[in-house]
């Protein structure tokens, strides 16, 4: 049997970015790991193997968070895996961080690519954790990943935008209805971090880097390891009663 002090953390979109960033400070905390990936499989299985490195337990797991009719043998594959590896039917935390982005105005922007980042960012989220639930233990913990951007405006992202606000307002009815299961519900919100993600925008797009920092009150544009640490922390013991708060961590942002 798998010792009460372990815990077990699955986190989507952990092939890359800010996922695997939290996948890896979890696992320095002690914690083993479930991570997902969409398409980068050999991404997804040298985190595995970091973590492995670290001394955790770790698994990776397909999972298109945009498509709710996978769900189901997705969840089943979660409870043969916490089975077989861990011996236990529940893990911990579910840190829901899958995403893309989308830089189009307003006006162009299309019902289909509405549709995709609903699918992936807001419809996922709330049918993927509704469907876990019975795989959390009472007592664990939920992080949603937001951004800056559900709190200040910047062109071209209203879409993306309006499905992360969503995912705010989500956190809040959760914490309410998951709090009789002493289950916790956060939301963490990134400012601009350099990544892949929209493209490697903020990384690669020198001018898109300086405005960032321009309007960033600790004077640069965040990297991965601003945000794993961050997430970690918010699921350790000491932070047990922080609940149902939008934490954003953007290094002061548009302030
Ligand atoms: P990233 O480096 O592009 O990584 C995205 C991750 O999400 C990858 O692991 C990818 O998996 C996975 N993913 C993409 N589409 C998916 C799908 N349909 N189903 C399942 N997994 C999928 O992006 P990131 O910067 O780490 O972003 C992670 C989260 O932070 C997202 O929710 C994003 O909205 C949010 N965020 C990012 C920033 C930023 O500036 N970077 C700021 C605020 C919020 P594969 O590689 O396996 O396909």
């Amino acid at each position: 049997m798998t010792q009460d002090k372990t815990k077990i953390a699955l986190v989507t979109g952990a092939s890359r970015g800010l996922g695997k960033n939290t996948a890896l400070a979890l696992a320095k905390k002690g914690v083993d790991v479930i991570v997902t990936y969409h398409s980068s499989e050999a991404e997804a299985k040298s985190v595995v193997s970091a973590i492995e490195e670290i001394g955790r337990k770790a698994a990776a797991l397909q999972l298109d968070t945009g498509n709710t009719k996978i769900f189901d043998g997705f969840v089943a594959q979660v409870k043969q895996l916490l089975q077989e590896k861990w011996q236990t039917e529940q893990f911990d935390f579910l840190v829901n961080n899958a995403g893309i982005g989308l830089h189009k105005p307003f006006a162009e922007t299309t019902e289909s690519d509405f549709d995709r980042l609903m699918n992936i960012h807001l419809k996922g989220v709330f049918f993927l954790t509704q469907k876990l639930l019975p795989s959390i233990k009472d007592g664990g913990r939920i992080v949603n990943i937001s951004s800056g951007l559900a709190r200040f405006a910047i062109p071209d992202s209203s879409a993306y935008a309006v499905m992360k606000g969503g995912v705010e307002v989500l956190t809040r009815y959760l914490a309410k209805e998951l709090g009789e299961r002493q289950i916790a519900v956060n939301t963490i919100a990134p400012g601009a971090i350099e990544t892949d993600f929209s493209g490697g925008a903020v990384r690669d797009n020198q001018k898109m880097n300086d405005f960032v920092a321009s309007q960033t009150a600790l004077g640069r544009a965040g990297v991965p390891d601003d945000i794993g640490g961050a997430i970690a922390s918010l699921l350790s013991e000491d932070n047990r009663w922080v609940n149902a708060q939008r934490i954003e961590v953007s290094g002061g942002m548009f302030l």
